[in-house]
């Protein structure tokens, strides 16, 4: 596993970044994002764009296909990536690079150092790499079909993530403390202990299994069920203390699948401690049990950072822990033959939109620029 490339975030221009974001922005509803719509919303002279637009090309931060309608360009992972780095850079949260030091299921996962050098967890969401044919239609902030990118469900994994980390630590629940995130990617306290799957034996199994079990009550008495609460997830300390990890699919205990999720939460922790420590017990929560003495469910949604029900739906039904709706399921091949139409067309107003967002971010990230030059990224 080797470094986070970041040689790129050193030398590009404030105009390569204008037009990287405009294509970002492009992309909200366009699978390919033509030249000229780039040139539009970045406000540069379309001659202008495409001589950024070929360096941007042979860094890899886009690339050049071809549609069958029309041609254009698509954001690449490592193009994601440098936008939320450099966003991470220039607020102070980040400045150096390491090493890669897991692979998740749906991540990647890097140490990197913040402001004083201190090491730090950086995990970068990648969702949602399936066939573009398979991906559901979703509607956009216009009301309008789009599929459900991997932009989008990257972004909206780490947002949720974010938020429940920073409900549950501050709540005094054993998890990472949150830090920053940006777009698909999270800032956290590195764990200092080791995962779950590296641990063969236990001091005292009996208690770590206590201690898992009334982690669940207590997360589902606050209104939450984790829903992914298997070795892959759980940390151990030194001293033998769990931290639990890795919230994007968190739930409420008010779903509907509420009940499924927790039994199937507290059936990983008794099939782990079968399989790995020959324990058993008779003991353990049910459903019925809890006692809801809090709303960090509901919390969520009114932290701020922008979580609602539709990210939920949208990333439940991603990982498969809820059904389709039918209305996305059967729109899709009715508008199959549309969306590629439908996605060449964009409105004065959709520019409006994309230009007002960009110099959002750019006039951000300028102001930082004038203060920390980019110099001051290094290595480890
Ligand atoms: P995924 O959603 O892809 O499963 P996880 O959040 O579970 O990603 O992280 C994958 C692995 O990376 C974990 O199993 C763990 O080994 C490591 N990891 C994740 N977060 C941290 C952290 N804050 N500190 C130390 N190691 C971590
Ligand atoms: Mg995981």
């Amino acid at each position: 596993m080797g470094k986070l490339d970041v040689t790129v975030l050193r030398y590009l221009t404030k105009e390569d970044f204008r037009v990287l974001t405009a294509i970002e922005m492009g992309m909200k509803n366009h699978e390919l994002v033509p030249g000229q719509l780039a040139a539009s919303i970045a406000n540069i002279k379309a001659g202008g764009v495409h001589k950024l637009l070929r360096e941007l090309c042979k860094h890899k931060l886009v690339s050049y296909e071809r549609g069958k309608k029309y041609d254009g360009y698509r954001l690449t992972n490592t193009g994601y990536d440098y936008l939320a780095l450099k966003s991470l850079t220039l607020r102070g949260s980040v400045s150096s690079f390491g090493n890669q030091i897991g692979v998740g299921k749906e991540s990647n996962i890097y140490v990197v150092g913040d402001e004083d050098e201190k090491p730090i967890c950086l995990k970068l969401h990648r969702l949602g790499r399936t066939c573009f044919r398979n991906i559901k239609a979703k509607r956009d902030y216009h009301g309008r079909r789009h599929k459900a990118s991997w932009l989008y469900l990257s972004r909206i994994s780490a947002t949720r993530e974010f938020a429940y980390m920073s409900a549950l630590h501050d709540r005094g629940f054993p998890v990472p403390k949150p830090i920053d995130f940006n777009r698909h990617c999270v800032l956290m306290e590195l764990v200092n202990g080791w995962p779950m799957t590296q641990v063969q034996e236990l001091t005292d199994v009996e208690q770590v299994y206590d201690d898992l079990m009334n982690l669940i009550v207590r997360l589902g008495n606050a209104g939450v069920i984790h829903g992914d609460f298997n070795e892959f997830n759980l940390m151990l300390t030194d001293d033998g203390n769990p931290i639990l990890i890795d919230f994007p699919q968190m739930m409420s205990t008010s779903h509907e699948n509420a009940e499924f999720f927790f039994d199937r939460d507290v059936n990983c922790v008794r099939e782990m401690f079968r399989r790995k420590f020959g324990y058993e017990s008779e003991e353990f929560p049910k459903f019925s049990d809890l006692k809801r003495e809090d709303d960090l469910d509901a919390e969520v949604h009114c932290t701020g950072y922008g979580v609602t029900k539709e990210m939920e739906r949208d990333i439940l039904q991603e990982y498969g822990m809820i059904e389709e709706d039918e209305d996305s399921e059967s729109n899709v091949s009715n508008d199959e033959d549309k969306n590629d139409t439908q996605d060449e067309k964009y409105t004065n107003e959709d520019i409006k939109v994309y230009r007002r967002q960009l110099e959002n971010e750019v006039s951000f990230s300028e102001a930082r620029s004038a203060k920390k030059t980019d110099d001051s990224i290094r290595r480890y």
